[in-house]
């Protein structure tokens, strides 16, 4: 039996349903995937984000009040115990490519910002073989050496599963073992308690957010739109996905007024 169709579709995780409008007291998450020069041939170009672009738009939340958290910050605001926290908005990162750690973690560590990156646990120090077009499967993804540098940068590490499944798409037993072992996998290595996934592809059901919630996940981010409210379920959170030709600005100004 499979955890059912694929979709992106609200989770169960006993929260309620989203408002139809955010506030402005409103959790904003960034979706990026990678930081750094292009890569050759374009590959990936849509998720590769200029190092002074990157910078920028960190700059830019800066100017417009925001304030930037760390994962456990997010999921206590969310928890509305934060109640001081204006405006704030959380970096995360998909997927552990190994160019962040040379062009994302220096402009973190300059611009102060925390973050949270979604591992794909059974890929450390390997290659992005899940990736679907062939041209985009050699890049070389985060060793676990640079990982525990990530931690001491002030960055979160959560799941992405162990090979980047699609977990609305294979047997019930599996998907549990992608989330119950990758979570395992992280913790033993880097000692720090993981309680954060990311949907690979974004796809979740309900099935699906149920066992990330019996995984002992607290909160799982999807790659449906939009802002986060105490009212978000935690299964089901949203992020912005931020690309290469993103009109980041107007995204922002966009979503905020949603
Ligand atoms: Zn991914």
């Amino acid at each position: 039996m499979t955890l059912g169709r694929r979709g992106r579709t609200s989770g169960v995780c006993g929260a309620r349903p989203a408002p139809p409008e955010a506030t402005s007291a409103s959790l904003l998450v960034l979706l990026y995937h990678n930081v750094g020069p292009l890569p050759r041939g374009r590959a990936l170009a849509a998720h590769h984000l200029p190092v002074p672009r990157f910078r920028g738009q960190l700059r830019y939340l800066k100017r417009r009040g925001y304030t930037f958290v760390t994962a456990a910050q997010a999921l206590d605001w969310l928890d509305s115990s934060l109640p001081d926290v204006t405006h704030p908005v959380l970096v995360t990162f998909d997927d552990g490519l190994a160019d962040l750690h040379t062009y994302a973690v220096p402009v973190l560590q300059e611009e102060q910002v925390p973050a949270l990156l979604f591992m794909v646990a059974g890929r450390v120090g390997g290659m992005s073989s899940w990736m679907p077009h062939p041209a985009h499967r050699h890049n070389p993804m985060l060793t676990w050496e640079q990982l525990r540098e990530f931690q001491a940068a002030g960055v979160s590490i959560g799941s992405h599963t162990l090979t980047h499944t699609h977990l609305t798409e294979i047997p019930a037993t599996q998907a549990v073992q992608e989330l119950r072992e990758s979570k395992r996998v992280l913790e033993e290595h880097l000692q720090e308690q993981v309680t954060t996934l990311a949907y690979p592809f974004g796809e979740f059901n309900p099935a699906v957010a149920q066992v990330a919630q019996e995984a002992g996940y607290r909160a799982a981010f999807s790659t449906l739109p939009g802002l986060n409210t105490p009212e978000t379920d935690r299964c089901a959170l949203r992020r912005v996905n931020i690309r290469r030709w993103t009109l980041f600005g107007r995204k922002i100004r966009r979503v905020e007024s949603k």
